[in-house]
């Protein structure tokens, strides 16, 4: 039998990490975030002393990834955010995290959100949702939870810097941000975290087996 494999995509803040933690949850299935496995390869180039706009530093990194390298707490923030995009953007980099990011959904089935899992890592996903929300409300948000962590931010920078770091993944010749040809679209501008978990569930009861849970 072929494993239950949920891939979620899209940019920035868009509400990925929070709708796929829930799905997972609800499906009894575990949950990968990909964007993780970049900032651990950004921040452990920075660790060296090393430019994440150098490939073979950041190819190195990625061949040495731990476990006890997830549970960093600097892997949030400004400098994180834009090293992960640097590194993102090597071929030879993604190169090396695929097995891992096929064999963590192959054993027992998976819900994982980045950028390009129901286009390149799991193209035959059971299904694929691409979240996204205007750059405002995404800006809005990782405004907030900055703040939350007391970290003191600028909203129209924090926008301006999700832009930018969306237009960087969106155009890089290796594995682009965009929506595989049968994703399902699902606009978070005008919803919290509920409202999206509910109309995600709404736009995949057709390609799902029934959950283990009620919502
Ligand atoms: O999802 P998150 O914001 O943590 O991702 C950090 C960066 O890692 C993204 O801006 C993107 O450049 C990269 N990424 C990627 N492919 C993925 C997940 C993340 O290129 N599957």
């Amino acid at each position: 039998m072929t494993a239950l494999i949920i891939a979620i995509d899209g940019p920035a803040a868009a509400g990925k990490g929070t709708l796929a933690r829930r799905l997972a949850a609800r499906y009894g299935l575990p949950h990968l975030d990909t964007g993780l496995l970049y900032r651990v390869i950004g921040r452990r180039v920075l660790d060296l002393g090393g430019d994440p706009a150098d490939v073979a530093a950041a190819e190195a990194a990625a061949r040495v990834i731990a476990p006890e390298d997830f549970i960093r707490a600097d892997l949030r923030g400004p400098v994180a955010d834009e090293a992960a995009s640097r590194v993102a953007a090597y071929p030879a980099v993604r190169a090396a995290l695929l097995d891992y990011q096929r064999g963590f959904g192959a054993a027992r089935g998976a819900v994982l959100d980045g950028r390009d899992i129901g286009t390149v890592i799991f193209p035959n996903a059971t299904a694929k949702l691409f979240v996204t929300a205007s750059a405002e409300a995404r800006g809005l948000r990782r405004w907030r939870e900055l703040k939350a962590r007391e970290i003191d931010a600028d909203l129209e920078e924090v926008t301006a810097e999700v832009r930018a770091r969306d237009a960087a993944d969106a155009v890089r010749a290796a594995s682009p941000l965009r929506p595989a040809e049968d994703a399902l679209l699902l606009d978070t501008t005008l919803l919290d975290a509920e409202g999206a978990y509910l109309r995600a569930l709404d736009l995949l009861a057709e390609k799902l087996p029934s959950p283990i849970r009620s919502p």
